[in-house]
């Protein structure tokens, strides 16, 4: 393990970082020489970059970039959890690294780090698991030797003993009883009932889903508002633009009854995906009969098939792989329109990836990557 600290960077939301979690990545970069020692000195060494990682690991070496307490851009959830709360971890797949290997040396840093800032391994997470995006990509695929499973047990269970008395403050502190039914009244951690039952029923129907706890009995619906169903309302808030703070208030409950499956007032409770079979299928018309007929699915029908017509026909607008670009983005860190950053980002598009939400990574003309940006930034 190795230091080779940088004293700031403008790719984070602050210095706040409350550790939460462990997010893994893959760097992707499967050239020869981008290892740990690379992605170390690009960090140290870019200004052009437009995203941070605490730490990066390969074969050989782990190296920290940054302190923990850094809310690097890096989960591509915006003010999520993953960007917020978590600490960051890149592991190296150059084709001269031993991927194995690096992946026993991360599941050695990942309980290091798990010991010394008391987080248990269920907060250890994909980048998908904030995003969407297929990352960290060899071990979500298992097919080089390691699956995410295997890397799971790997890391174990024991995360020392703070972490037990950490989650024990989470999770058996006095609950609120809430009850009736929700009908946007804020809710909060540290609540439960029937109203919280809802909110996540509404969070686990709506496309796409944001399950409390995916692999839980019955995606984590049981009522409790705990940092589950903070984290996945976060996830919620920052997908659709709402100022992200983990609460479920009116503007939550308005998004989910417009975007969910279980609206009532139309689609008679059929699920989104349900609703596109049947619009390909010519059940709901054309045009006008089309609207009437899907009602307050409408655009959610028609954003599913557009997005799948747009990837497998019209590829005009589409960026090809290799092809040069510039974007500008656009960071919005709160409803309000005040604190909106603006940067700039140009290089050739490396990989592109087809979910909505996914970074595009960008190379300089040497390889080097020099930062991220999203398709929808580049159009
Ligand atoms: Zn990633």
């Amino acid at each position: 393990m190795k230091e080779q600290l940088i004293h700031d960077t403008s790719f984070k939301y602050g210095n706040n970082n409350q550790k939460s979690y462990i997010t893994i990545h893959e760097t992707d970069n499967v050239r020869r020489g981008a290892g740990a020692q690379n992605h170390a000195n690009l960090q140290s060494n870019g200004n052009s970059r437009e995203a941070a990682w605490h730490w990066q690991v390969d074969d050989k070496v782990a190296i920290q970039s940054f302190d923990h307490h850094f809310q690097l851009w890096g989960a591509g959830d915006g003010r999520g959890n993953g960007n917020l709360h978590s600490i960051q971890i890149e592991v190296c797949v150059n084709a001269d690294s031993d991927y194995k290997k690096a992946i026993e040396n991360t599941a050695a840093l990942v309980k290091h780090i798990m010991k010394k800032e008391s987080i248990s391994s269920s907060h250890v997470n994909q980048h998908h698991t904030w995003s969407g995006k297929h990352c960290p990509r060899k071990l979500r695929d298992g097919t080089h030797g390691v699956t995410w499973n295997q890397f799971k047990k790997m890391i174990g269970k024991a995360s020392g003993n703070h972490s037990i008395s950490k989650a024990a403050n989470n999770n058996s502190s006095n609950w609120t009883k809430v009850s009736g039914n929700w009908t946007g009244q804020t809710l909060g951690n540290g609540e439960y009932g029937e109203p919280v039952k809802q909110l996540q029923t509404k969070l686990a129907n709506n496309q796409p889903p944001f399950y409390p706890n995916k692999s839980a009995e019955n995606y984590g619906i049981d009522s409790y508002y705990g940092n589950d169903t903070e984290n996945a309302v976060t996830r919620f808030q920052s997908y659709y633009g709402l100022a992200a703070d983990g609460l479920a208030g009116k503007q939550v409950y308005q998004q989910l009854n417009s975007s969910s499956a279980d609206n009532p007032s139309s689609g008679s409770g059929k699920s989104i995906s349900k609703l596109v079979e049947e619009t390909k299928a010519g059940k709901h018309g054309n045009g006008e009969a089309r609207k009437k007929s899907l009602g307050s699915h409408y655009q959610a029908v028609m954003k599913v098939i557009n997005g799948e017509s747009s990837s497998s026909k019209q590829q005009s607008h589409a960026i090809s792989e290799g092809s040069k670009v510039s974007a500008n983005r656009l960071y919005t860190t709160s409803s309000s329109t005040k604190n909106v950053r603006r940067s700039s980002i140009s290089g050739i598009v490396d990989t592109i990836n087809a979910y909505w939400r996914n970074e595009i990574r960008l190379k300089d003309g040497n390889g080097n990557y020099i930062g991220f940006t999203r398709g929808q930034d580049l159009q």
